[in-house]
């Protein structure tokens, strides 16, 4: 499932406000490193959905 790149320059993150990208199934903040799933082909936004990509 391809993303709207439109949609991606659009997005960002919701704690930090970077810039995110998608990586296979989940968007990624390329600042906090925070996973945001996608639903359908939406990216769900919020900071409650996210999982941390890194382990802590
Ligand atoms: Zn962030």
């Amino acid at each position: 499932m391809k993303l709207n790149e439109t949609l991606l320059k659009v997005l960002a993150c919701p704690k930090c406000k970077s810039s995110v990208s998608p990586q296979g199934t989940v968007i990624v903040c390329e600042h906090c490193q925070l996973a945001y799933p996608l639903r359908d082909g939406i990216p769900v936004m919020l900071i409650d959905e996210t999982r941390c990509s890194k382990k802590i």
